[in-house]
């Protein structure tokens, strides 16, 4: 599959704004942050939603649910700035509970209303048995909630009649992180953000015991999702709901 690059998306296709749904924090810094960067380094808008604040995560036993909740919004909120993101909005579901059910449904379809994006990326709806770490229950939950949040229910006026006053809006296309390797149809060359993903990712502190080897792990993912030597990509699964224009490269 032949790379693209981010800013030729953005002209191409005249993003603008972006909302990048999840279930934990460092989820998207691992799914996509330097495709995050190059976007917002392009002028596009990009708000996170975490569904959970991670509070099952972490390697350290002796604190309270509320303390690591906090800190790891915290974490969050300190990544989305190396990235260039300031919105980051949490809907605080319990880590380890998350169900593609009509309150998370209904709770997406209001944020995606506000935030208008040209482009949702989220997690894949589908398992991933090559990497099943990348098909946690909670991101196959948050993938579905947000496939049927995409489409019908965000365009239906009729859908959820408590949220009548946020207008019916189209999305113009579904971009999926941790996709099962058949279904990857966007490859998009991040080699110039691969210091500033791993800048996001270190300020997890409380999920990364050795960073130095997380670097090496994450690097090498990246240049091998690349077909030249050298070089670094973020891959996704794209799935069109409402494009006008057609991406060219997939
Ligand atoms: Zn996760």
């Amino acid at each position: 599959m032949q790379p693209v690059y981010a800013h030729d998306l953005v002209k191409r296709s005249e993003i603008s704004r972006v909302l990048v749904i999840a279930a934990h924090p460092d989820d998207i810094d691992f799914g996509a942050a330097s495709t995050i960067a190059a976007l917002t380094a392009s002028g596009v808008e990009v708000t996170y939603c975490l569904v959970t604040s991670g509070d099952a995560g972490g390697f350290e036993l002796d604190h309270s649910p509320e303390a690591m909740i906090a800190r790891r919004e915290q974490e969050q909120r300190d990544a989305a700035k190396v990235v260039g993101v300031h919105d980051v909005r949490y809907l605080k579901h319990l880590d380890g509970y998350v169900e593609p059910n009509h309150a998370l449904v209904s709770e997406l379809v209001a944020l995606m209303r506000q935030v208008q994006p040209d482009i949702v990326i989220s997690q894949h709806p589908q398992r991933n048995w090559d990497r099943l770490q990348a098909s946690h229950p909670d991101h196959i939950a948050v993938g579905e909630a947000t496939v049927r949040a995409v489409y019908p229910a965000v365009e239906n006026p009729f859908a959820y009649p408590d949220l009548g006053h946020l207008p019916a809006f189209r999305i113009g296309q579904l971009w999926m992180m941790g996709a099962p390797a058949d279904l990857v149809n966007l490859c998009v060359d991040i080699t110039d953000y691969v210091d500033m993903k791993l800048e996001a990712l270190h300020q997890h502190n409380s999920q990364h015991p050795d960073p130095a080897a997380m670097d090496a792990r994450v690097r090498s993912a990246l240049e091998s999702n690349h077909p030249d030597a050298g070089r670094a990509a973020e891959v996704f699964h794209v799935a069109a709901i409402n494009d006008e224009t057609t991406f060219a490269g997939f």
